[in-house]
């Protein structure tokens, strides 16, 4: 039997009708040595502006919010004409549904102005089948027979909407009974990336980027042989091109590298998706779907950390840094436990933490937009402890990014951190909170935000990761 590949192509390389034929060429091509399984991200944009016009209705807005969405629904009708979709054919038909739809929630959404996780979920998932539909379109006319397949109908997630997560098991069993008949009869599924389908049936999303674990949570099910991510770049850079300059792609990274850098901010693969894959060793490549002659990055299970026991520099921005101080909190057990239990109960995910060994102060980082409820949460909890004085304070700071300096190859090879430190403090860059797990694949530290650009530069001219990759990045 003919291997089994899974071809995901991000929203730019479908944002126009022409790019949605290049990847229909790529996927005829692959489709000559392998059977190809399709997956969709939403075109350009489109999720963005679909979120921006449900928050536009739930603010009661209803004429913008219907604005801004025929925007976008005129946007895929146009798109569809150029593919030279018939004015009244059955994909027509399916994306005026979908479009009635739409219209139908944005309304409603503006006549409660009320926005729940799950009906913004439903808006958004609609971007996925909007463009697998003109997906299907271009691949039907290159002569393949393409079906598409809605990942709400049938990827069993929990219902954590807005971050949900496959029901493991469940899921795979559903996904290899709905795609392997399609191939079996030589066909090619498209499947709407980035949904799934709630134990009662509501759609909900993955998350933001989540098309990428759409594809290799799909790999895995079926045991695919590949899967590669089709994007509009050349594949993971060593650092933030639009910052770093001399930024190199990465020809290899393990899954665990490329897990680290996708948590620090490298947006290009979602920070879940190499779970699946990783102990099947199923291989990842990362590929520019404009130029498909160059090989882009590889991710698997090898360990080739090369002249780079770093490879890569990352950053996050737009983060708060928390810490609850006191002496009092010196051999007590549980506190730890009583600051994530009370973070995890507000569903506030922590992004780094660190606590000397003086255990007087436990300090975290979260993303900005949960300061306030992180402060009121530990506030709350640690009420009792800050009036009998065994906790003095609950300190917060703005404005703070997180770094990360991260590779394989730093494991067991002493200096590496003493490099990063003399890098930043060379560049005058103080440091607010260090992290390094013991499996010493990661680096990071807090620093002020408007320090996050230099710091980057810094170290990677420090590791000299512009001489890093076969390629240089154009
Ligand atoms: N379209 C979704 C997003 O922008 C999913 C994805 O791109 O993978 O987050
Ligand atoms: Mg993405």
């Amino acid at each position: 039997m003919p291997p089994i590949q899974i071809h995901k192509f991000s929203g730019s390389s479908l944002e126009s009708a022409q790019r949605i034929k290049l990847a229909a060429e790529l996927v005829k091509q692959a489709q000559a040595r392998a059977r190809v399984i399709v997956v969709a991200t939403a075109m350009a944009g489109v999720t963005d502006a679909l979120d921006a016009a449900a928050n536009k209705a739930a603010q009661g807005d209803r004429v913008t919010g219907l604005d801004q969405l025929k925007v976008i629904l005129d946007k895929h009708q146009a798109e569809l004409s150029a593919l030279g979709g018939s004015e009244t054919g059955a994909t027509r038909s399916e994306i005026e549904q979908i479009s009635k739809e739409l219209t139908e929630m944005i309304g409603s959404v503006a006549l409660l102005a009320q926005l729940t996780q799950r009906t913004r979920d439903r808006i958004l998932a609609a971007g996925e089948k909007l463009s697998a539909r003109l997906l299907a379109v271009a691949l039907d006319n290159t002569g393949l027979i393409a079906y598409v397949k809605d990942s709400d109908t049938f990827l069993e997630t929990d219902d954590n909407f807005g971050e949900a997560s496959l029901l493991r098991s469940l899921a795979d069993r559903k996904i290899a009974v709905e795609l392997l008949p399609i191939l079996e009869r030589n066909a090619v599924p498209v499947v709407s990336g980035f949904c799934g389908r709630a134990p009662d049936g509501a759609t909900t999303t993955l998350g933001r980027g989540g098309a990428d674990l759409t594809a290799t949570s799909i790999a895995v099910a079926i045991e695919a042989d590949q899967v590669t991510l089709w994007t509009d770049l050349d594949g993971v850079y060593s650092a933030d091109p639009k910052v770093v300059p001399d930024a190199r792609v990465i020809d290899h990274l393990n899954y665990r590298e490329a897990a680290e850098m996708s948590y620090y901010g490298a947006k290009l693969l979602h920070p879940r998706s190499m779970i699946p894959v990783a102990p099947l060793g199923i291989p990842v490549y990362v590929r520019n779907s404009l130029e498909p002659g160059k090989s882009g990055t590889t991710v698997d299970g090898r360990f080739t950390p090369g002249e780079h026991p770093v490879k890569a520099i990352s950053a996050i921005r737009e983060h708060c840094l928390v810490s609850v101080e006191g002496k009092g909190m010196a051999g007590v057990p549980g506190i730890a436990a009583r600051v994530f239990g009370r973070l995890a109960a507000k569903r506030i995910s922590v992004t780094m933490i660190s606590q000397s060994s003086s255990e007087s102060t436990i300090c975290l980082a979260v993303p900005a937009r949960f300061i306030m409820a992180t402060e009121a949460a530990l506030k709350k909890e640690f009420q009792p402890d800050m009036s009998k004085g065994d906790i003095e304070e609950v300190v917060t700071r703005r404005n703070v990014g997180l770094v990360a300096a991260v590779g394989l190859g730093m494991a067991n090879m002493p200096g590496v951190a003493g490099r990063v430190f003399t890098a930043l403090g060379n560049n005058k860059i103080s440091i607010l909170a260090i992290a390094q797990g013991s499996s010493e694949l990661n680096i990071s530290m807090a620093i002020d935000e408007c320090q996050i650009d230099e710091a980057l530069q810094a170290l990677h001219a420090e590791f000299k990761l512009h001489l890093s990759g076969s390629k240089a990045a154009e």
